[in-house]
């Protein structure tokens, strides 16, 4: 069972300014010409993430169900310097993937991507 996107949000420009200049937008593109990424117009420099759960019920949260879960990606505008959030969602997520998230186990990403989707 995938993750089910319920809301999207998406800011192309900065709300103050009106650039579409980002930090790690910028840091993207730049890696790509060196050949050690691929461009990602969606990669943040903070992903935060909250499952709507409350922890002291989690053991009656059934496996097979789905939990609702935001997420937000954060950048910087690097024409006037500020820190906005750019793309966040609302989903509807299956306990296994979230589960997943929560482990403790060290995860080798770097500069995730915030959807799992690549674009220019
Ligand atoms: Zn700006």
């Amino acid at each position: 069972m995938p993750r089910k996107v319920l809301q999207e949000y998406k800011f192309d420009k900065c709300p103050i300014c009106g650039s579409p200049d980002r930090l790690a937008g910028d840091a993207a593109k730049e890696a790509t010409k060196r050949g050690f990424f691929e461009i990602d117009a969606e990669v943040a420099i903070v992903e935060l993430k909250k499952a709507m759960v409350d922890v002291r019920k989690l053991q009656s949260v059934l496996s097979g169900s789905t939990i609702t879960q935001v997420r937000c990606a954060i950048d910087m505008c690097t024409n006037c310097g500020n820190i906005y959030g750019f793309l966040a969602d609302v989903s509807d997520v299956p306990v296994e993937e979230l589960m997943a998230e929560m482990s403790p186990l060290p995860s080798i990403q770097g500069l995730s991507n915030f959807f799992g989707r690549k674009g220019g």
